[in-house]
């Protein structure tokens, strides 16, 4: 099953506006010649309207970083995915660890996240992943199939479809430490497998990302991976040249 790799930068709560800008505009020039790698970027909130401007007519995709499930009304502090839409965002991310961790995101709150995006026409990017502890004490299989079956409630195959997972072992984001192919590699395939008993049809369609560490020297060997299909890059997705080392990743196999 081909799957067009996914490289998505998730920029955190870093640059202003203005930089934001500059690096939109050095990913947009550096990957226009690229057709084999499908790129977004997750600017923070107060960027992604300036940022969708300047990508406009370009192939690569704007993302956000979180959502709310209601459309409007009393929710103080809240960005809607209706109004993700009015900015042109294509991909939400939800579920991220440090928003599962920081900021009380639940399995449940992740699923209405994920059902509105869908809803609205947008594509979520559901991420899931195991705390250092859950992995020591053996969990990390168990930990991986309940955020899938609890952030995956109501999904029939057409909504899957519109859905990109993100494995991303927490102990791995933004510490250095990355997962070896064979670590990352063998949850990706036990995600696909839970897939596919839920799934049958859609499953070997569906993009799993690989997240924690990413760099261009590591890029080629993991997402070289059968089931391995893309990148969710932190850090290395805040300098132009790093993030389009991953997006080339096959020139440096
Ligand atoms: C992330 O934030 O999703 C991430 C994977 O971060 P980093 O690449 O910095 O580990």
């Amino acid at each position: 099953m081909a799957r067009t790799p996914f490289v998505c930068g998730n920029w955190k709560l870093h640059k202003t506006v203005a930089e934001s800008l500059d690096l939109a505009t050095a990913i947009k020039n550096s990957v226009a010649p690229i057709r084999d790698v499908e790129v977004a970027v997750a600017p923070v909130f107060t960027a992604l309207h300036a940022v969708g401007k300047r990508l406009e007519g370009s192939t690569v995709a704007l993302a956000a970083q979180d959502c709310f499930w209601e459309d409007q009304g009393a929710w103080t502090g809240e960005v809607s995915v209706r109004l993700l839409v009015d900015l042109g965002v294509k991909y939400v991310i939800v579920g991220h660890s440090e928003r599962r961790q920081h900021f009380g995101e639940t399995d449940a709150s992740v699923n209405h996240k994920a059902q509105a995006i869908l809803r609205h026409g947008l594509r979520p990017i559901l991420c899931v992943g195991e705390t250092l502890a859950e992995r020591e004490a053996g969990e990390t299989f168990g930990r991986i199939a309940a955020q899938l079956a609890a952030g995956l409630v109501g999904f029939s195959p057409e909504m899957l479809n519109e859905t990109v997972l993100a494995y991303e072992p927490v102990w791995a984001i933004g510490t250095g430490k990355v997962a070896t192919t064979q670590q990352a590699e063998e949850v990706h395939a036990f995600i696909r497998a839970q897939l596919r008993e839920r799934w049958p049809t859609t499953a070997d369609h569906v993009r799993i990302q690989y997240g924690g560490s990413v760099k261009p020297d590591n890029a080629a060997g993991l997402l070289s991976q059968p089931n391995i299909d893309g990148a969710l890059v932190g850090g290395a997705s805040l300098k132009s040249d790093d993030f389009l080392g991953i997006v080339k990743y096959r020139l440096s196999k």
